[in-house]
């Protein structure tokens, strides 16, 4: 069966397949005539829901019915809801309208779509990741794993392109994110012994909160504010009418900057009708600062790999079709910038991705034409011909009681840090914090922190206890662990951490039974918070 990679974006979404040649192609959206589909919904009545362009035409007119950047709400903590004809909806069941749109693409050109591969933005942590994964699940989607964009993307380019020891930065502008990633591309042996094209992510950073919608927002205002110098009105005395008519005509305006120097917008303030023309050259003004800040980041990233390191910068995401955008890159990086596909780079990686994962899928065009050139990859090749390797996204590890005499202190202690090579496996052994104790409540937290130890958010007691917010310390889920009677405080129990980039894996095991208790955490959302000191473990004392 055919798999696909799908693109979840915060404004479009993306789904792509490898051909019968073992191309990456993306299926159309007729109905709309474009390769994407807005990630807009619009709950119009109980009996329809609108997913795409048409539902983005409702924006300011029928706002409150209206649902869009839902990817900045999915897995976030205290998670809004939205409520419609009665019925609740959460950011994981929004998502999955725009996957089941994604899908039904698929079924109305006759094809069947099962196993998939969804991509998450690299700074993605644990519970974003299992609410998108939800969301595929929910959509009646098989998500075989998730993909970091900006890997999917470079997976794309070495589809293509692939050069040995070249080091890439990825400057992805999309919608409603920035992210720019450093990766390495080289020849390595897989598993088996296999000379591999490895692909090795060295360096993320990015901002959830910067895309094309602050552009579009700039512009709407000028337009706005254009329109009252035009008709004399206050903005506040402008309709919902004319607001809709100028937020619909924002980003085509936008599009055509990209192609000409000035572009025309109509539009009927209140009624009537009034001309606007805005020159790029304004509009490159009134948004320097946004380029400016996602320069800044670009320039963090470069205090880990130094700008003479980068051979070549891959433009990806629709908002650098913007000369402004391909401009400054093109400053900072002379001769080194190419684009990329921008709205369907990460789409084509994740189906690429995607199939690599499922073998048969190589079978199938096995039979591709093997002497067609640099353009032509074949899926039979693919699933051998590439390993990828991320880094982590955060900081894992347990809590657990760190006994200094009679002081008891309930520590976070970091197994795994931010930026490690994925997957990241890591064991330590701990014991029962007391005899006869029944149970262990190990639980398991996600945090920004590079240190080795950490006051987590809850004492032993249960109690929240105060951290560094920027540490961002997030209780994930626990394994629960019974123990036989009798046990002793000499107990060693092993504990595993597995993080790869679907999820954690916890596994502990009492050495004295072999008895072994393990679980993939998802969320943290029915964790009982109160947990008593007795239902810990301790690091060892000596
Ligand atoms: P997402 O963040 O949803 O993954 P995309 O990478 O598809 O988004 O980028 C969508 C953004 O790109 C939108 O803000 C859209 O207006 C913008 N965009 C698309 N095409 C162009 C263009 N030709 N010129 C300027 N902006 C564009
Ligand atoms: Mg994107």
């Amino acid at each position: 069966m055919v798999t696909y990679g799908i693109d979840l974006g915060t404004t479009y979404s993306c789904i792509a397949r490898l051909d019968s040649n073992g191309n990456p192609e993306v299926i159309r959206n007729n109905e709309d005539d474009s390769n994407t589909v807005a990630s807009v919904v619009f709950f119009e009545n109980e009996n329809n829901v609108v997913v795409g362009q048409a539902a983005k035409e409702n924006v300011e007119t029928d706002g409150d019915r209206v649902v869009q950047f839902v990817k900045r709400e999915i897995g976030k903590p205290d998670t809004r809801t939205y409520e419609f004809d009665g019925k609740t909806y959460t950011p994981v069941e929004i998502s999955a309208l725009i996957l089941t749109r994604l899908k039904n693409l698929v079924e109305a050109q006759g094809g069947t779509i099962e196993d998939v591969v969804i991509t998450v933005p690299a700074y993605f942590g644990l519970e974003e990741r299992s609410a998108t994964k939800q969301a595929g699940e929910l959509a009646g989607l098989h998500v075989l794993s998730l993909i970091n964009e900006p890997t999917a993307a470079a997976l794309s380019y070495c589809a293509r392109q692939f050069q040995e020891d070249r080091t890439i930065l990825v400057y992805d502008l999309g919608g409603g994110t920035f992210d720019v990633t450093v990766l390495k591309m080289s020849m390595a042996q897989n598993d088996s012994g296999r000379d591999v094209q490895k692909i090795k992510v060295l360096a993320t950073s990015g901002d959830d909160r910067l895309g094309g919608k602050d552009w579009d927002d700039k512009l709407y205002n000028h337009i706005l504010r254009a329109c009252c110098d035009d008709s004399g009105l206050q903005p506040e005395e402008v309709e919902a009418e004319t607001r809709q008519d100028i937020r619909s005509k924002v980003e085509e305006a936008k599009r055509k900057l990209s192609k000409k120097q000035s572009a025309k917008v109509r539009i009927d303030v209140n009624g009537s009708r009034t001309e606007i023309v805005i020159k790029r050259s304004d509009f490159e003004q009134m948004t320097s600062d946004l380029v400016a800040r996602t320069m800044n980041f670009v320039d963090a990233t470069l205090e880990k790999v130094s700008a003479e390191a980068i051979d070549t910068v891959l433009l990806v995401g629709g908002s650098t079709y913007m000369p402004m955008i391909i401009n400054a890159v093109e400053a900072r990086f002379p001769g080194k910038v190419q684009q990329h596909d921008p709205d369907q780079a990460v789409a084509k990686g994740a189906a690429i991705y995607a199939s690599m994962l499922v073998e048969e899928v190589g079978s199938t065009s096995a039979q591709g034409d093997e002497t067609s050139g640099d353009e032509t990859i074949h899926a039979e090749q693919l699933t051998s011909k590439f390993t990828v390797e991320d880094q982590t996204p955060r900081s894992f590890g347990p809590g657990v009681v760190d006994v200094n005499g009679a002081k008891h202190k309930y520590v976070l202690e970091n197994f795994i840090k931010i930026g490690e090579k994925m997957p990241a496996v890591f064991t330590k052994t701990y014991y029962p914090l007391e005899d006869n104790q029944e149970l262990v409540r190990l639980r398991a937290f996600e945090n920004m922190s590079t240190d080795d130890k950490l006051i987590p958010c809850v004492d032993e007691e249960g109690n929240p206890q105060a951290t560094d917010p920027a540490h961002n310390v997030k209780l994930l889920g626990e394994l629960v662990v019974s123990l036989p009677p009798n046990t002793s405080r000499d107990t060693p129990i092993k504990v595993t951490f597995k993080v790869d980039a679907s999820g954690v894996h916890v596994e502990a095991v009492n050495t004295k039974t072999n008895e072994t208790f393990e679980t993939f955490l998802r969320t943290g959302s029915d964790i009982d918070i109160e947990a008593s000191a007795v239902h810990q473990l301790r690091i060892s004392s000596d």
